[in-house]
């Protein structure tokens, strides 16, 4: 039979563009491996959104191994037993796989994985699939345009001919239970490629105003995210497909432009943050559980009432609420939103970004550790090279839903107060309603914050780590422009 090549998939669940698919057909049969394990699935940032988002996006790869003469190989456990079980069974075998950057969990699992091929003689083959980078040059100095030139090379099409193997398979375990959600996305391939094809043709033109407010946002946004993160399409696919459209309409009748090219230039920049963001938790991955500066991790205190009122949306402040509540139904919100929910957690309630961070996780479809923490830690004030920006939960409130509609929505309790009056309550309306008094008083709580925040920011050795983290982590891009400008 010769080596038999497993294709060992994580968050890649597609066959185009796919390059472990890619080599292993060209060197032998082929196993397609996905394995479920119940220890990452058990983590606290994890939820059950995420994991039928997941079976849904696997369901369709299996569904297209079918349809190509395969059967895909489910086993559930350690990757590591399983590997070494199906040595036992094949003998010679060699494993293709794309590199993750997940979170601290996946990162030692892959090392544990290594480790054990290593020691077992077997041939690991690992593959970029983002532009994210691993090894090499430590600083960004060219970054963004090997990014470009990633998203620009020929995407790999589905591997012609494939010589499958299978074996036997388990049964995945139950999903955890998820009474918040109320709405799921639809996962898969197909599902990805619509969702796409819908915004680039329909729904995006109006993306960079849509995207500020969870209202519109709901429908003008692009809504890839999950896709991107169980990768039913690559984002080099994604980047072609934009960058084909942007084409097509310069191609096509100026009057016909409308706001799209702006729009859609906003999107690619969007997609470069994501490798972005996801680099620096690549090149540092303890990112998800310790601050950029370190001595920032001593400032904040726990408080499981805050954290629960947070998290149930019950803090007094109708927005916020309105918002959480509304995440936890959807499994999305909107960039602004999510930033000023960090805000809310780590000025106002003063908690500790990681607490806050993993119940936003959790209400995450989306949820993606390389985008995740670096995000929280930015709007937490905790990297020392991004400005500090505290939202005011009434003025976000007043722009992004100024009818009000949005928060008596996700906040019935306050449905009888008519317009924008909503969004900055008296106590007696908020007692009549039975709503909460605000967890806080926000210009305090802020002050005290930012105070704080900035009085660790003056110290000179903590300048010295911030100029460390710029060189390491910072975007060459803002550089550039500061340097033209002087
Ligand atoms: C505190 C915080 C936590 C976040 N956590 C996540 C997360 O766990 N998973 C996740 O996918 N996104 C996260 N984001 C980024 C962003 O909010 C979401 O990607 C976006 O709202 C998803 O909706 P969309 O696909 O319609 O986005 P679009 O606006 O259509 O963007 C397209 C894609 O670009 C990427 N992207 C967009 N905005 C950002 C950004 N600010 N930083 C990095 N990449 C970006 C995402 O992959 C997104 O799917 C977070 C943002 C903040 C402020």
């Amino acid at each position: 039979m010769g080596q038999v090549q497993i294709v060992w998939f994580k968050r890649d669940l597609r066959l185009a563009d796919h390059a472990p698919m890619t080599e292993a057909a060209r060197r032998g049969p082929v196993l397609p491996l996905f394995v479920y394990e119940p220890e990452l699935w058990s983590l606290p940032e994890r939820s059950g959104r995420q994991d039928m988002f997941m079976r849904g996006a696997l369901a369709s790869l299996e569904s297209d191994i079918v349809r190509r003469g395969g059967t895909l190989v489910l086993r559930v456990g350690e990757v590591v037993s399983i590997l070494s079980d199906l040595r036992d069974r094949f003998g010679d075998i060699a494993i293709h796989a794309h590199e993750e950057t997940g979170d601290l969990w996946t990162f030692q699992r892959d090392n544990t994985v290594r480790a054990w091929c290593k020691k077992n003689a077997v041939k690991f083959s690992e593959y970029r699939q983002f532009g994210i980078e691993r090894g090499g040059d430590t600083t960004r100095n060219g970054w963004a345009k090997r990014w470009d030139q990633m998203m620009e090379s020929a995407a790999l099409p589905e591997p012609p001919a494939v010589d499958w193997i299978g074996a036997d398979s388990d049964t995945l375990p139950p999903t955890q239970p998820d009474p918040s959600v109320t709405w799921l996305q639809c996962a898969g391939r197909r599902a990805a490629q619509d969702t796409l094809q819908s915004f680039l043709e329909d729904r995006g033109e109006f993306y960079q105003k849509d995207m500020s407010t969870p209202v519109a946002g709901e429908v003008g946004c692009s809504r890839i995210s999950p896709h991107l993160v169980w990768g039913s399409m690559s984002m080099r696919e994604m980047y072609q497909a934009t960058v084909n459209r942007q084409a097509d309409l310069r191609a096509g009748p100026a009057e016909e432009r409308g706001f799209w090219l702006k729009s859609l230039n906003s999107f690619v920049g969007r997609l470069h943050w994501h490798c972005h963001f996801s680099q620096k938790l690549e090149d540092q991955p303890d990112l998800e559980s310790r601050s950029m500066i370190p001595a920032y991790d001593a400032l904040r205190e726990r408080d499981a009432e805050r954290l629960e009122r947070y998290a149930t949306g019950t803090t007094g402040f109708p927005f916020v609420d309105a918002c959480m509540r509304y995440l936890a139904a959807n499994g999305w919100i909107n960039f602004r939103m999510r930033a000023m929910l960090v805000s809310f957690a780590s000025y106002d309630l003063w908690l500790p970004w990681q607490d806050s961070g993993k119940v936003l996780a959790r209400f995450f479809t989306d949820y993606d550790a390389g985008i995740h923490w670096p995000q929280v830690q930015m709007q937490s004030g905790v990297t020392g090279i991004n400005t500090v920006r505290v939202y005011s939960p009434v003025k976000q409130g007043l722009d992004q839903d100024p009818t009000g509609d949005f928060t008596r929505r996700w906040v019935p309790e306050l449905s009888h107060i008519p317009g924008k009056a909503v969004h900055d309550l008296t106590t007696v309306e908020a007692m009549a309603a039975g709503y909460p008094t605000p967890i806080v008083d926000h210009k305090a709580a802020t002050a005290f914050a930012k105070d704080q925040i900035f009085s660790l920011r003056r110290d000179p050795a903590l300048k010295v780590q911030a100029a460390a983290i710029m060189e390491r982590h910072g975007s060459r891009k803002r550089q550039q422009r500061r340097r033209k400008s002087a």
